[in-house]
């Protein structure tokens, strides 16, 4: 059964999409089957492997988005598309999901929508990221609710980088209250980190305060110019620039996340 996580900040620009496909596809490489859910009308998770699913007339009935599967609730099955990594499957988005955020409000089950419809795809995946839009409306909710194995936090590197995450961190507690007992902050991750400026500096030292020292990884992502290149070519930072600083600290991220996954399995194991 796949471990779920989602990325979320209601900030925008901070690093979610960035951090969930080159997680997603760093997991692929180390062996893992990987569905990656795309819950932001912005696409760019869709966008960023490869993928475009915008309704034009000729090929909008052959393209299933995480729309229709949380609206009209067709089975998730028929909206997983494949990429050019054959483990690395996505549920794309397109812009018709901002609807989705009011047409939810009247619809029963609204918070538990996604969570519903991923249950029928768990077994075939070892991990579900999901990304999430720049919101904490009932599409971040939907992802909170249906992420068992925690939520994953970037947080960019610059002026004003803890504003909001109180609010965050109360939404998690809300959801975990009335939706998903399970839910726990997986890990907070600092991104476009700038050593040659003392804010950002300062920025991971104000991180590092503010959370418990266990919830910060300790791989920072640095800012670097490939990491926002190899979207607009449909790739991932592994095969647009796999000796770049970004590819190098996403393999780290992601060894890191894999050895705390480890060590909580044993954890559970033990109880
Ligand atoms: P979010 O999903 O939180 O809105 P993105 O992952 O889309 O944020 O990142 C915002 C922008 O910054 C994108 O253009 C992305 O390519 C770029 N970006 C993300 N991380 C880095 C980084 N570490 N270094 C340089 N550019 C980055
Ligand atoms: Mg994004």
């Amino acid at each position: 059964m796949a471990l779920v996580y989602c990325v979320a900040n209601q900030k925008g620009g901070v690093g979610k999409t960035t951090t969930v496909v080159n997680l997603g596809d760093y997991l692929t490489i180390r062996g893992y089957n990987v569905l990656i859910v795309d819950m932001d009308p912005q696409a760019n998770a869709t966008s960023s492997l490869g993928l475009r699913c915008e309704e034009n007339k000729s090929s909008a009935h052959l393209c299933h988005t995480i729309y229709e599967v949380l609206i009209a609730e067709r089975p998730i099955g028929k909206a997983i598309r494949t990429t050019r990594r054959p483990r690395l499957h996505v549920v794309p988005s397109a812009s018709a999901l901002a609807g989705a955020e009011v047409e939810l409000v009247g619809l029963l089950g609204r918070e538990m929508r996604l969570r519903r419809a991923l249950a029928s795809v768990l077994q075939y995946y070892d991990y579900v990221l999901i990304d999430t839009p720049p919101s904490l409306g009932l599409l971040t909710i939907n992802a909170l609710t249906a992420s068992d194995d925690g939520v994953i936090i970037p947080v960019q590197c610059e002026y004003l980088a803890l504003e909001g995450l109180s609010r965050l961190l109360q939404t998690i507690n809300l959801v975990r209250q009335h939706l998903n007992p399970r839910l726990k902050v997986s890990g907070v991750v600092l991104t476009m980190y700038d050593g040659r400026t003392r804010l950002s500096q300062e920025v991971v030292q104000e991180v590092r305060k503010f959370f418990q020292s266990h919830e910060v990884f300790q791989t920072i992502v640095p800012r670097n110019v490939r990491l926002s290149e190899a979207p607009s070519f449909g790739e991932t930072i592994f095969t647009y620039s796999p000796e770049s600083a970004g590819a190098m600290a996403y393999a780290a991220l992601a060894e890191e996340f894999l050895a705390r996954g480890k060590h909580l399995v044993r954890e559970r194991g033990t109880l």
